[in-house]
């Protein structure tokens, strides 16, 4: 029986060749989630022109410490006029700074008589004044390639009157459930079966990563579907997706069909849970390659697979560097555990105290256990051949929700 494979080979042998998806434009009212395929460089100083930080009044900063009449006032949204000589403004937050002056003095401080404004003294100049370009300036790299257009992004964009964008296309994953016993929910419950899991967890998951799921089919655990569906999948998707049947039973049909169809890169992985998990390629459409997973059935090892495997790898289709790894943290353990030839990615919830962080592991670990999951904020990374006693620091990936 082959030697188990470690993760980070697995890994790399995953992501061996894969390029980034081609750029399609978008508008950037529908580009939130997607990843910017070129950089966005500003077009636009902003602000476009001095303005006024505060409510208040606009001056020369040398005319402070005296009385001048108001000459004009100033709201945000329109054009000014040059302030006239020995005068002050009645300035607004957002009011665009008049030629001519040069700081602006909050109204707090500043005593009204009718027409006129007593001002303090010692105003340096500058004060209170919003510098065009102080934000971005034109020319500069507003947003790397790569980005994912979250909320501050698309706030930059539209700061800069951009409507479109060129983004990744969204990597097609086709995903398919093996299993003779599994049924979908709505459908009535026949002894021997079980609900499908699986597939909408996987959904969900591949949607957060960034991917469009374009194929989920339902699998009958037989070599002749098995070979076909997998087929027609490689010929619609840029990754193919199963889960069940990469074991060693006699009714796991799926690393046949895949070496019947493509290659087998890789089987059975130095992990815990996700041992059977099998990775390789499948001939699509034009001669391309498409990369498959093969996830085992347990619902814990299908989670815990797309974390580790499927959102590095449609992170390599969207060109989009953050998803090529889950963040590290170190916590305290809230438990103890040892493990043996496989390392142990433990389900935990992290609490985040002023001492640091503790991570709690759910109770029961075993990997047909989804309800572990469902409170899981991370995976404990416990190392092969290790012990670990409550109180020790281990390091943990960060399900993050990005
Ligand atoms: P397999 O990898 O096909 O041997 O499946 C391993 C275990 O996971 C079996 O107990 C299956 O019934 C279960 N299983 C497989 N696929 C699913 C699924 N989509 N949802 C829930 N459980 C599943
Ligand atoms: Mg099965």
């Amino acid at each position: 029986m082959a030697e188990l494979q470690s993760v980070e080979r697995a890994l790399a042998a995953l992501l061996d060749g894969v390029a980034a998806l081609p750029a399609e434009p978008l508008c950037v009212e529908r580009a939130a989630g997607r990843v910017l395929a070129e950089p966005v460089v500003a077009r636009l100083d902003v602000p476009p022109a001095d303005n006024s930080a505060m409510d208040g009044y606009a001056l020369r900063a040398t005319d402070a410490g005296r009385t001048l009449p108001i000459s004009q006032r100033i709201v945000a949204g329109r054009a000014t006029e040059p302030l006239a000589p020995g005068t002050c403004a009645r300035i607004f937050t957002g009011g665009e700074i008049p030629d001519g002056a040069d700081c602006v003095v909050m109204q707090e401080v500043v005593n009204v008589a009718g027409d006129s404004a007593m001002l303090p003294a010692d105003i340096p100049a500058g004060d209170n004044v919003r510098r065009r370009g102080r934000d971005v300036s034109v020319g500069q790299p507003l947003l790397a390639a790569g980005t994912r257009l979250e909320a501050a992004a698309l706030g930059l964009l539209a700061g800069q009157g951009i409507t479109r964008v060129a983004v990744r296309r969204r990597p097609r994953v086709a995903l398919l459930s093996t299993g003779d016993e599994l049924i979908e929910p709505g459908e009535p419950l026949a002894p021997g079966q079980i609900y499908n899991s699986n597939r909408p967890m996987l959904v969900r998951l591949l949607e957060r990563f960034g991917a469009e799921v374009v194929m989920a089919v339902h699998v009958a655990d037989d070599p002749a579907t098995t070979r076909e569906q997998l087929q027609a999948a490689a010929e619609r998707a840029d990754v193919v997706v199963s889960t069940g049947g990469v074991s060693v039973g006699e009714e796991d049909h799926v690393k046949q069909a895949l070496e019947a169809l493509g290659r087998l890169d890789l089987w059975r992985l130095a992990m815990r849970p996700g041992k059977p998990l099998a990775l390789g390629r499948l001939a699509g459409k034009d001669t391309q390659m498409v990369r498959f997973v093969g996830l085992p059935g347990n619902p814990v090892s299908s989670f815990v697979g797309a974390w580790l495997y499927l959102r590095p790898l449609i992170g390599a289709l969207l060109g989009c560097p953050r998803l090529n790894e889950l963040p590290r943290l170190v916590a305290r353990a809230a438990f103890s555990t040892r493990t043996q030839a496989r390392r142990h990615y433990m389900r935990v919830s992290l609490e985040f105290t002023t001492h640091g962080i503790v991570a709690r592991a759910f109770a029961d670990q075993n990997s047909a256990v989804l309800t572990s999951c469902a409170a899981a904020d991370a995976l404990a990374v416990i190392p092969a051949h290790s012990v670990v006693n409550e109180g020790d620091a281990i390091e943990c990936r960060w399900l993050v929700d990005d």
